[in-house]
């Protein structure tokens, strides 16, 4: 037996990367918050503000199987459970001080992910002035499907976005309207932290965002990518 480790260190977190057998192991994930003017309205906020983040631990992924339905557990302690719609970018090449001009040669692929939201707990925290990640950081918060390479991606910064419960549109927008593109969200990111290889950026969601209970099934859309299916059980 080894002597290396006190316990089993846990496996690295990896997502399928479309058209290859190789994996990309994810390093963190990064979020952006109210990157679309009609969601930051909804939430109470007027439009364009400087760009800020949160993290959710790499370990809050539910990996997503091209054509697969994943599932996710509904979680403790909320009574509003909330969907996110979001464009992910996948960085391959890590940097600081990366100017959006050069931003692009940064990114590895994209994939559709949800950024799911105990939002009851969130707007608790925000309310007292406290962290955000009892709402966002939790186990299993952060769905995705796979990991598609630039090359074979299309337009995805033009791109429709959209989830579906049970059938019915929730969220149907278009990632033109992000706020920060995606080489903007870059250059205000690694001003702040060194990106690294296997970093995902979820980089926002429209407006539409609202609960799903046990039993929900979602369908995540970015037109060019893979849908990804979950159902809440
Ligand atoms: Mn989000």
């Amino acid at each position: 037996m080894s002597s290396e480790y006190v316990f089993p260190p846990p496996a690295v977190v990896s997502i399928p990367v479309a058209g290859q057998k190789a994996r990309f192991p994810v390093h963190r994930i990064y979020c952006v918050g109210r990157n679309y003017e009609e969601h930051a309205k909804e939430m109470g906020f007027t439009g364009r503000e400087p760009p800020f983040f949160f993290m959710k631990p790499a370990d809050a992924l539910v990996v997503v199987d091209d054509g697969a339905t994943g599932e996710i557990g509904y979680p403790s302690l909320t009574k509003n459970l909330h969907h996110e719609i979001e464009l992910v970018a996948a960085i391959g090449t890590g940097g600081k001080g990366i100017l959006a001009a050069d931003a692009h040669k940064h990114i590895f692929g994209y994939a559709v992910g949800l950024d799911m939201t105990r939002r009851d707990l969130q707007n608790d925290m925000k309310k007292q002035g406290r962290p955000w990640e009892i709402g966002k950081a939790y186990e299993q918060s952060a769905p995705i499907g796979p990991i598609v390479p630039v090359a074979a991606a299309g337009d995805v910064e033009n791109a429709e976005i959209s989830v579906q419960v049970n059938g019915t549109d929730r969220q149907r927008s278009t990632v033109a309207k992000l706020i920060w593109n995606i080489a903007e969200t870059i250059e205000h990111l690694s001003a702040a932290w060194e990106l690294q290889p296997g970093d995902l950026i979820y980089t926002g969601t429209p407006e539409g965002v609202a609960a799903v209970v046990a039993g929900d099934t979602l369908v995540g859309e970015v037109k060019g990518l893979p849908v990804l299916t979950v159902k809440v059980v």
